[in-house]
């Protein structure tokens, strides 16, 4: 079969499936979406974009984001990053302080909320909150060759004002001295970067730069690319990393939106988004689908 005939099966499959977990309800913008939202997109390194149902359909990324911020502190400051972020997986839920403490204010890595917040303070070192984000902002919608992406502010508005546990955080790592601006200004960033806004084609195409192929846009080295997609397989699905890495076999990232990015390297990015999530708050439907689909089309790092 086809990518094409590969994604309209999953799509007509798994469309009238009623176990699809629960949507996030920390904010009223994601309680309110449509549980059966179901949208597949493939990019592929020869130039082609496949796609089935919702694929048109913008949703909020949220930690899907944190590939973007990482690739962004990354080529700004390298490797000396990694003296304030770990590389392991933490094996605690997306939003735990507790390693915080224990291991001085480093947080495990850079796709849990402590990681990604500190992040996010690399990447506003020497911007403020708007430029970091345009910067942001611009570097997807070159990776995506499209203007159209933006930002949902009202999103962005809900996340700061239930983000108690992030406040958390943030006041944590900077008690560690691991955060260099004010704990108001990162997270007023950071929720902006989760608020930010695309289809399944959208984020396909955006995700080609982490394919390492010939064609592709070059915004990092091809070493970091490697490691991004290291950092993907191991942490990109917080403490179902395994879990996502056993069944499907390749590097993604998950958000609470109910997105998952998947990189196979050399070959193809994919994005599924499916709104329903398991307790681990990683979409139920879109990890079947990739499965599904990493499975008919043979692809897995594994060999
Ligand atoms: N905005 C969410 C948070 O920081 C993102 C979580 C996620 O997508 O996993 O709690």
């Amino acid at each position: 079969m086809s990518i094409q005939e590969i994604l309209d099966q999953i799509h007509r499959e798994m469309l009238p499936r009623r176990d699809r977990g629960e949507v996030a309800t920390y904010i009223p913008e994601l309680a309110s979406i449509d549980v059966s939202r179901f949208g597949l997109a493939v990019a592929t390194a020869d130039g082609q974009v496949y796609s089935a149902g919702d694929a048109g359909v913008p949703f909020s990324i949220q930690s899907i984001s944190k590939v973007f911020t990482l690739s962004l502190a990354l080529g700004k400051i390298g490797n000396s990053l990694w003296e304030r972020v770990g590389r392991e997986p933490s094996g605690n839920a997306f939003n735990s302080i507790l390693q915080l403490e224990r291991e001085f204010g480093i947080p495990r890595n850079p796709f849990i909320n402590a990681g990604a917040i500190v992040v996010t303070d690399v990447i506003l070192a020497s911007s403020s909150p708007a430029e970091a984000l345009a910067e942001l902002i611009n570097f997807i919608r070159y990776a995506a060759d499209d203007a159209n992406i933006y930002i949902n502010d009202a999103v962005a508005l809900s996340e700061k004002a239930t983000g108690h546990r992030n406040f958390a955080l943030a006041h944590f790592l900077r008690s560690f001295n691991n955060l260099t601006h004010e704990p108001d200004l990162t997270l007023g960033t950071y929720f902006h970067q989760c608020a930010i806004e695309m289809s399944c084609r959208q984020l396909a195409l955006a995700g080609r730069f982490l394919i390492n192929a010939p064609g592709m846009p070059r915004l990092i080295s091809r070493d970091q690319v490697r490691r991004i997609n290291a950092l993907m397989i191991t942490c990109g699905h917080y403490d179902a990393s395994g879990d996502f890495a056993y069944k499907v076999g390749l590097p993604g990232k998950s958000g609470v939106g109910g997105g998952i990015l998947v990189i196979v390297p050399g070959t193809a990015a994919v994005a599924v988004w499916s709104p329903g999530l398991t307790a681990q708050g990683n979409s139920l439907l879109g990890t079947e689908a990739v499965q599904s689909l990493a499975q008919q089309m043979d692809w897995s790092v594994f060999g």
